[in-house]
């Protein structure tokens, strides 16, 4: 029975970070694992509430109040198993889901303070693999039917492993040389060591999915050798296209770069150091367009520009500005404008917020500066206003408010345009819509019978959560197109939404 005033107790406390100085010298992660009676107890704060809204803000509806009781018990090995249920992976949801859930705790009306989900999830699989409880789950017996993943993101994986436990014969077809999607190369390993990744992958591997690394399915194989071989088809090719900004005078100098470009030469140098391969000027981290002594400019306000950020400081940057086009958002939810237990708009500081750099709010570029040789030297933005017209963004520069920014990199991230043109779409004759994306019928099939799509690559950028949800429920419908009996969960249809204020 879980404590109901449990929450009275204990305030909301997570473990420390390491010290900013500490953390910046290197590439691990910024969280240490915490204390066992620290983590307990903010299990104890949970209410378990009659009506869990937490379940509702988690797209993968994970069975929350219940395995906060288990670990408030110490019941880890069932705790995990909790968690599991929903979740097939919560090594990756516990370090870096922004918890939707916890905006929705029922402790969090009226400015309170919720439970601490997203650490007590990260706890119980830190602890599950410590002690040897996430091992392969065998299928029954094999189905005698084949399903080709393309795409080795959470949204892939996670559907690989529902299809290969149901008895499916698995293979997933990565154009990179490594698996794990965004979370190998985009994510940086002081969120994510890659560690978590390549021991998950143990337990998919021994289960029988096979991985095809360095294949780029559309020109190294064709669409059409993949349906020959295989009984259907699962894109899950994410949401890569860099939204630019073609028309700011100055794009094309040297030093302006798309954020994707840094972060990923970033977190290759790291792997090539971790892998003992030489690095490129003897530092562990340096890559083509290293930030060391350099003034850098990071355009964009979400979690790839936090990225940048961390990477710059641990790459030993001279000074850093981070720019956003909208207002400084307020410190606490706006009750009127995103009630309770709606995802609230307010100021995020992620724990590279902690480590330097000046936030600089409601500016635009109006030019990347040349310094006579073609290489940017500064950055001339403007003070705006941003406001919605018709549906339209219409951003107004005040007067008089223009000044420099020192630059000599400029990273560009301001969002993504959906997935990639590439043959691939072509040779299965599936088409891009107006947001970049892939539709996908109720049934999670890209127009095309057999053919199968999830994750970013149908809902446009979006998050690791909702990429194994889709990947699930993507699972799941195939599972049913190749005649399986059995159900498979299906913790979203293609037309889910996160909780919202109903249109007034
Ligand atoms: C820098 C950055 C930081 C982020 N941080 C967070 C965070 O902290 N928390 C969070 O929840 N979300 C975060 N996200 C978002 C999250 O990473 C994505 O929502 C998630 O990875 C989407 O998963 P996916 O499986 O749909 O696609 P991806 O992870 O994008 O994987 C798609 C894969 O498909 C492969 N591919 C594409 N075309 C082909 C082809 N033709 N043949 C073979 N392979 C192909 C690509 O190489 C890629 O590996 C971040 C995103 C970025 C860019
Ligand atoms: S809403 Fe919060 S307090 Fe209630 S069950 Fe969920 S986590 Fe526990």
């Amino acid at each position: 029975m879980p404590d109901p005033s449990g929450f009275l107790k204990h305030d909301r406390t997570l473990p420390a970070r390491r010290p900013v100085p500490v953390r910046i010298s290197d590439w691990r992660e910024v969280y240490p694992s915490a204390d066992e009676g620290l983590i307990r107890d903010q299990a104890t704060r949970c209410m378990d509430c009659g009506i869990p809204f937490c379940h509702d803000g988690c797209p993968l509806g994970n069975r929350i109040p219940d395995w906060n009781d288990l670990v408030r018990t110490g019941n880890w090995a069932t705790a995990i198993e909790s968690l599991h249920a929903t979740n097939n992976f919560p090594e990756f949801t516990g370090r870096l889901c922004p918890a939707p859930c916890e905006a929705a705790c029922v402790l969090g009306i009226n400015g309170g303070a919720p439970v601490t989900i997203k650490q007590v999830e990260v706890e119980i699989v830190n602890r599950a693999f410590d002690l040897d409880l996430v091992t392969p789950q065998e299928a029954p017996a094999p189905s005698g039917r084949s399903v080709a993943v393309v795409g080795s993101g959470p949204a892939g994986l996670a559907a690989a492993q529902q299809l290969v436990r149901a008895g499916h014969a698995v293979t997933v077809y990565e154009r990179d040389d490594a698996i794990g999607g965004l979370l190998r190369y985009g994510i940086p390993d002081f969120k994510l060591e890659k560690e978590h990744i390549d021991r998950r992958l143990a337990q998919l591997t021994a289960e029988g999915v096979q991985f095809c690394t360095s294949v780029n399915v559309g020109v190294d194989v064709t669409a059409e050798q993949l349906r020959a071989e295989h009984d259907a088809v699962l894109l899950a090719c994410g949401a890569l296209a860099g939204r630019d900004t073609p028309a700011t005078p100055g794009r094309s100098l040297r030093g302006v770069h798309q954020a994707m470009e840094h972060l990923v030469a970033a977190n290759r140098a790291v792997a090539s150091a971790a892998g003992g391969q030489p690095s490129v000027n003897g530092r562990e981290s340096s890559t083509p367009m290293d930030a060391a002594g350099k003034h850098v400019v990071i355009i964009g306000g979400g979690d790839t520009a936090a990225d940048c950020l961390g990477v710059a400081h641990r790459q030993g940057a001279a000074g850093v500005h981070q720019l956003d086009l909208y207002p400084r958002p307020p410190q606490e939810r706006d009750e009127d404008r995103d009630p309770w237990p709606t995802w609230p708009w307010i100021l995020r500081e992620y724990p590279a917020h902690e480590e330097g750099g000046e936030r600089v709010f409601a500016v635009a570029v109006q030019e990347f500066v040349d310094d006579g040789t073609g290489q940017v030297r500064a950055v001339r933005i403007a003070e705006v206003t941003v406001e919605k017209r018709g549906g339209q963004r219409i951003v107004t520069a005040l007067p008089g408010s223009e000044r420099e920014l020192p630059a000599d990199l400029v990273l560009l991230a301001i969002g993504f345009d959906g997935t990639e043109e590439q043959p691939l779409l072509d040779q299965l004759g599936v088409v891009r819509n107006r947001r970049g994306a892939i539709d996908a019928d109720p049934d999670w099939q890209a127009g095309t019978p057999g053919v199968f799509v999830a994750g970013d690559m149908h809902r446009g950028a979006s998050l690791i959560v909702w990429a194994i949800a889709e990947g699930r429920a993507a699972a799941a419908a195939i599972h049913r197109y190749l005649g399986g009996t059995s159900q498979l969960p299906a913790p979203v249809a293609p037309s889910a939404q996160p909780l919202a204020v109903p249109a007034r």
